[in-house]
């Protein structure tokens, strides 16, 4: 194929455009996407490389390479992964297939620290390197093409990229950089090795560099022909608990989460025993914003014995622990294992269920803690991903009772934090039923007149106004042996709570009021089921409930506004 002109995706334009003018100030993380691409490239290799181990032609060893031209002021990154055909290379390097560009386009807001970090939560990292250079060449063979079905892919970041076949005898990919006048300070040993440290430490591949030495003659560094490893290049899962200090686990997450703030909280573990492998799983601090999208990407990454399998394996954790980061590792999947194998093998059911109890046990000791810290700790976290937790309660039923325990609500008690362990706790003599009420909000909650009786007798009832607490009473019946009785049906039945003389009273003057009822029930005809009179009230004349067992009124209104 000669040389061929084409345009970029529309949404490829306007993402080249904000990236390189939003993210100036973090610039450097170029760095870490075009690496993060080579390691990429490098796994995708080994993984196909499973079933056709000639794909690894003569060159076994997968590493990275990075090197400059400081009179041509070209900044290379190299790696010898898979490579592209002219068609990929077309397909990945100007389009975008990924669902959420324009969520992403929506989010860059000018806060560079979050902004940079979306870059690489959206899958267009590439891009970035333009806001170095003023030209980006790739030149790349795919594995397993002959050498004179090489590709040369090369644009300036405009509007158009150009495409021509050429000869390429090694396998693999050379990013080219041609960086702005401005950016020579990239054309540095020192200040490379730096941002790689930073950035690419974990990546188990070599990173390599040139190395330097002093000229005594010309009083300078120079730069050598021989190459030496710049980062640790160990995974870090790997390494044993007592090597791994915490600033490594941290930056670890970064690495992996894109997430600019440390974790919440993490766990390291090898287990034994009939399945064996590493966990390595984090809580963030603060919830994606893509976290209601049950098939997001991102989540936990699946190696089996270092091997990077897959990201994003949803197979190894439940939908509800969605926001967990991590990576697990297993001795016993094979290497060629796809996602529909994942789905059915019993390693992955042991593995599942046990990084599940992890993440439970995580949540649990921050929430039972005595430390004033690790319960603010908790507070925050349910704040963040509390309602994501509550799925779990319908569809983890073997960790039903734990999930339970670590649910918050607000009361006629607390606006927040209240712990269904809490309101038993509280809950007055005689009583037997978990009072709740669900609504919109905790306004209309606090204020719904079917609150008045149990105000006045001091009987605290758990004000729900997620929208996923309907679905989660559909679920959650009962706790330590306490029903959840919604306020807002039926008749209420107070029990013991209310005393013989109130009960007396409210006979007779339903007794007295028989016809009163009477005439509403026929004006309210094909409108209301019954009229009766109540005790539930105390200021208000009247109210509206449900038939116990009929659908809430509230959920009767998120159907509606669902238009079903
Ligand atoms: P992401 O890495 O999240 O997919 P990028 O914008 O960083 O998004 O890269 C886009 C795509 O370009 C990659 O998915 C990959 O298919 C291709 N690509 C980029 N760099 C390389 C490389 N060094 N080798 C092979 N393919 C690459
Ligand atoms: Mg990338």
């Amino acid at each position: 194929m000669s040389k061929q002109t084409h345009a970029f995706q529309a949404e490829v334009k306007q993402i080249l455009h904000l990236v390189t003018h939003s993210l100036y100030s973090n610039k450097e993380i170029f760095l870490r996407e075009l690496v993060s691409n080579a390691s990429d490239a490098c796994d995708k290799l080994r993984y196909e490389a499973l079933d056709h181990p000639e794909l690894y032609e003569d060159a076994p060893n997968l590493e990275v390479r990075v090197f400059f031209d400081a009179e041509a002021k070209t900044l290379t990154i190299r790696d010898n992964g898979i490579g592209m055909s002219a068609e990929e290379a077309a397909a990945h390097l100007g389009t975008i297939a990924k669902s959420g560009t324009r969520d992403f386009m929506a989010k860059l807001s000018g806060d560079q620290k979050k902004d940079a970090n979306l870059i690489g939560q959206f899958g267009v990292g590439f891009y970035s390197g333009f806001i170095v250079a003023d030209r980006i060449t790739v030149e790349s063979r795919r594995a397993g093409l002959p050498a004179d079905q090489a590709v040369r892919w090369s644009s300036e970041g405009t509007g158009e990229y150009e495409l021509e076949t050429i000869a390429r005898a090694e396998r693999g990919t050379d990013v080219i950089l041609h960086l702005r006048d401005e950016e020579a300070e990239f054309l540095s040993t020192w200040r490379l090795k730096a941002i790689i440290s930073k950035y690419s430490d974990h990546i188990s591949l070599p990173i390599l560099m040139k190395k330097e030495t002093w000229d005594a003659e010309a009083a300078k560094q120079v730069v050598t022909d021989e190459w030496e490893t710049v980062n640790k290049a160990a995974a870090l899962w790997a390494r044993s608990k007592s090597e791994v200090t915490d600033a490594e686990y941290q930056d670890f997450y970064k690495q992996i989460s894109y997430d600019s703030e440390p974790p919440l909280a993490y766990t390291h573990n090898r287990v034994e025993g009939r399945s064996e492998y590493t966990q390595l799983l984090y809580i963030p601090k603060k919830a994606p914003m893509d976290l209601w999208n049950r098939d997001k990407r991102g989540g936990v990454k699946l190696y089996v014995k270092r091997v990077f399998i897959m990201d994003d394996a949803e197979a190894l954790m439940p939908a509800y622990l969605r926001f967990v980061k991590g990576v697990i590792d297993s001795a016993d999947l094979p290497l060629n294992v796809s996602r529909e194998l994942l789905q059915e093998s019993r390693d992955v059911k042991a593995i599942r269920e046990g990084s599940t109890k992890r993440v439970l046990g995580m949540l649990e000791s921050l929430a039972d803690s005595d430390s004033a810290e690790d319960k603010a700790k908790y507070a925050d976290f349910w704040k963040e991903f509390g309602a994501v937790l509550k799925e779990g309660v319908g569809e983890d039923f073997a960790n039903r009772e734990r999930l339970s325990k670590l649910l918050r609500f607000a009361s006629t008690h607390a606006d927040e934090g209240v712990s269904l362990a809490d309101y038993v706790a509280r809950m007055k003599e005689g009583q037997e039923a978990i009072y709740v009420i669900t609504a919109d909000s905790l306004a209309a909650a606090k204020n719904s007149p079917q609150l008045e009786i149990f105000r006045k007798k001091g009987i605290e009832v758990l004000l729900l106004t997620d929208r996923v607490d309907e679905w989660l009473l559909s679920h959650l019946h009962e706790f330590e042996g306490h029903m959840l009785q919604s306020v807002a049906k039926g008749a209420v039945d107070l029990g013991k709570l209310q005393d013989e003389e109130e009960k007396k009273k409210a006979e007779e003057v339903a007794e007295a009021f028989k016809p009163v009822l009477e005439r509403l029930k026929e004006a309210l005809k094909g409108r209301a089921k019954d009229v009766r009179v109540t005790t539930r009230l105390v200021d208000s004349p009247a109210c509206v409930v449900v038939d116990e067992g009929d659908m809430s009124a509230h959920l009767a209104r998120l159907l509606k506004q669902a238009g079903q």
